[in-house]
């Protein structure tokens, strides 16, 4: 039956915002499209679980899309394709355009490093026969959610000569593991009634790692003894090596299909290693661009940025200053024309949590990419708030590259806060606005997103790149 419209639902079609499903818009074969690339990204987020494996990977795959290493001596011409690794953990990648660098460049900055457990300094110690490595926590977690999760070891450790071994244990079922253990519900009587922030403290946060002592002598620490003997034995170091070291512990599964659709992905690091992969993805498809294409991969957001490798550090700013130095140019004068989408998850809208978002500025799994004009937290404080201009442009190239997309904010306004690497660039006088993935149980040792999402984030970005 073929009704006219009423006069309000024209009108309504007419001036309402559209907010659509991703999985009533889309058809059976662009769906199919987002589980391809979906598994793809499982492949990357099970190997990269810190911030050097990011780079180390995305090195790899720049390398065989034709990427040279970057050298600043060199003059480079459209076309050609760079990466440049600072530090082991950031990575930028670039693309030069053909328009002159007076016209800025176009940056996308995801973040690869990811809340975890971090060794101590002097980590290891033994009590009452077990051996166990002391944490500290990085970035924002809630501490309950650590105990009784299989914990895999990731890193560098620097001995005393400067040599080094990379670890990379316990992810393959072959390896042990490691856990933080809990108290059992019968003697909780006093946990139970703590304050979720005070029943596992960080303190608290203590790793198992072995429980037989040396044999065949008398003494004490004889557990601790042990697994140094094993330690030195595989990897050549003695106690004394962990004050050089990078040693995080993370989740030691892999990233699944999540829900019998197999419609969303769990795994842990989808903040923020989901929008880097979509970044890579994106600038290893960028061909010749009017504007120069960059996408920086950049360490310690989840701690503020601060450090030689965040985004508060000038390494970005030199690596364009080194390649704009036969131009005539300034760098500031290439900031000043720069665009920048700070590529970051946003918090999607949980209704096991409903009171904690504003339904209508929340952002929706399966609605699409997110653009979130501001971060922040109470009265817009620490945050960069896009211009109307800026948010207005981004959104007509999104629109008209039929990317599906949605706006959020961050919850409820005094619901707490939180920020991205937006307002650093920002800080550079560049344009930047937030574009991300919608995650479910941010921070947790196992996030959730849309495979839909994740998607329409890549094409957001390629868009942004080919505009
Ligand atoms: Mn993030
Ligand atoms: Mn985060």
């Amino acid at each position: 039956m073929d009704e006219k419209l009423s006069a309000s639902n024209e009108l309504k079609e007419k001036l309402f915002m559209k907010k659509s499903h991703g999985g009533e818009t889309l058809n059976d074969d662009q769906i199919k499209e987002t589980y391809d690339f979906a598994n793809r990204y499982k492949d990357f987020l099970g190997i990269c679980k810190t911030e050097r494996e990011a780079v180390q990977y995305t090195a790899n795959r720049a390398q065989k899309s034709g990427f040279k290493e970057f050298d600043k001596k060199n003059t480079y011409k459209p076309g050609d394709k760079v990466y440049f690794i600072h530090k082991n953990k950031t990575l930028i990648l670039a693309v030069i355009g053909k328009d002159n660098f007076e016209n800025g460049v176009n940056f996308a900055i995801a973040h690869i490093d990811c809340p975890r457990l971090d060794l101590k300094p002097t980590p290891l110690y033994e009590n009452n026969d077990l051996a166990y490595f002391k944490t500290h926590y990085y970035g924002g977690i809630k501490k309950y959610q650590w105990p009784t999760v299989p914990l895999s070891l990731h890193g560098r450790i620097v001995r005393a000569d400067e040599s080094y071994v990379d670890i990379r244990l316990g992810d393959d079922e072959n390896e042990p593991c490691f856990c933080i253990t809990d108290l059992l519900p019968h003697l909780a009587k006093d946990q139970m009634a703590k304050t979720m922030l005070k029943a596992v403290t960080g303190e608290n946060l203590n790793v198992l790692i072995g429980s037989l002592p040396f044999k065949d002598d008398k003494g004490s620490e004889l557990v601790k003894l042990n697994i140094l003997k094993l330690l030195n034995e595989k990897y050549n170091i003695t106690e004394s090596d962990f004050i050089s070291a990078e040693l995080e512990l993370v989740p030691a599964y892999k990233p699944r299909d999540l829900g019998f659709d197999r419609s969303m992905i769990g795994g842990y690091g989808h903040d923020d290693r989901c929008c880097a992969y979509a970044s890579i993805e994106s600038i290893l498809e960028v061909e010749s661009p009017n504007i120069t294409s960059v996408v920086v991969l950049a360490d310690k957001e989840e701690v503020g940025s601060d450090g030689t490798t965040g985004m508060k550090s000038s390494f970005v700013k030199y690596f364009i200053a080194d390649l704009i130095k036969n131009q005539g140019l300034k760098t500031r004068d290439v900031f000043t024309r720069s665009k920048c989408l700070s590529i970051d998850v946003d918090a999607g809208f949980d209704p096991n949590f409903a009171s904690e978002y504003d339904t209508t500025n929340s952002c929706y799994l399966n609605k699409g990419v997110v653009m979130t004009k501001y971060t922040g937290s109470g009265g817009k404080m620490g945050t960069s708030d896009a211009c109307a201009e800026f948010a207005g442009k981004i959104r007509a190239i999104l629109s008209s590259a039929n990317v599906l997309w949605q706006t959020g904010e961050l919850g409820k306004v005094d619901g707490g806060g939180g920020g991205t690497i937006a307002k650093f660039i920002s800080n550079l006088n560049i344009d930047v606005i937030d574009i991300g993935v919608p995650v479910l149980s941010m921070h947790s040792p196992f996030e959730v997103i849309s495979k839909i999402d994740l998607f329409m984030c890549y094409k957001a970005i390629k868009a942004f790149f080919e505009n």
